[in-house]
């Protein structure tokens, strides 16, 4: 709590008061505890990556270079972790545009089949790698108003999660209908995207929409998460003024519900 005291004179000059203004400053201490332990984090998280690729780069100018086969092994690795950096870079930069409303959503009307379309076209190579099942279906004609972008980045998300998290052999699915909202009043689209993975703990599950938080670090990281996408997917569906609901098993899987409404208001 913060204290301001103000003088207060009426007309005619004499003094005739203070006005004490109390101000509740939590909330504001709060942001900046979270901004400052964010930095925090973004900082732990950059120097990993860069350790390695120093850490590699100096063995190999120290002498292992001779060796091609250690050589090709710790250029593999020097190449991986600059594309972790990249990722986490960019997550980073997007996130931060996000929050500070640097790019507005821009609207337009989207037709799903073709939408959906090109996100499996994309993420098909993935899938065939792990010899994971795609399935999308799709009720016909769906148009919604949406930012194509973002809305490519909040589906690519949960989809490709869907793949990390899901052993090989297993499927991915995703269904998109129209459904009303939840005041019953309005239309919109329910994407679901579920898969046959390893699925989420009970108590991870309030958790993992916050930045850099795994319920598994070295899972994750073998992966090539980076701990932002759920917060990203998060904030850009609350733009898109939707709702996202998971449901999981562990070691039978997880789904990822999505609504949302088929306007914008
Ligand atoms: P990451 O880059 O680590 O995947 P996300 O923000 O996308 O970061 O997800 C946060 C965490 O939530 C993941 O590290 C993982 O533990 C868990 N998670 C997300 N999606 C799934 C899923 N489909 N199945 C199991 N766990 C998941």
């Amino acid at each position: 709590l913060e204290i301001h005291m103000v003088p207060m004179t009426m007309s005619g000059d004499e003094e005739q008061g203070l006005l004490l203004v109390l101000q509740d400053v939590s909330a504001i201490r709060r942001l900046e505890r979270m901004r400052s332990e964010f930095v925090a984090n973004v900082s732990h998280e950059l120097k990993t990556p860069v350790a390695a690729v120093k850490g590699f780069s100096e063995t190999l100018l120290s002498g292992a270079m001779n060796d091609p086969e250690t050589a090709r092994s710790f250029l593999t690795i020097i190449h991986e972790e600059s594309e972790r950096l990249n990722r986490l870079i960019g997550d980073i930069l997007e996130l931060s545009k996000i929050e500070s409303r640097r790019s507005p959503l821009q609207f337009s009307p989207i037709d799903l089949a073709g939408f959906f379309g090109r996100m499996s076209e994309l993420l098909t190579p993935e899938a065939a790698k792990k010899n994971i099942e795609l399935d999308v279906y799709l009720e016909e004609g769906l148009f919604l108003e949406a930012d194509e972008d973002r809305l490519g980045q909040i589906v690519m998300n949960l989809m490709q999660n869907g793949i990390n998290y899901t052993p090989e052999g297993g499927k991915v699915k995703v269904r998109a209908e129209i459904v009303e909202t939840a005041d019953g009043e309005e239309e919109a689209v329910r994407i679901t995207v579920s898969d046959t993975g390893i699925g989420i703990p009970k108590k991870d599950i309030p958790r993992i929409f916050e930045r850099f938080y795994r319920v598994d670090k070295a899972r994750s990281r073998s992966s090539g998460g980076t701990g932002l996408g759920l917060s990203i997917v998060k904030h850009l569906t609350e733009l898109h003024h939707g709702t996202l609901r998971v449901e999981s098993t562990v070691g039978v899987g997880s789904q990822f519900i999505l609504e949302l409404p088929l306007l914008q208001p």
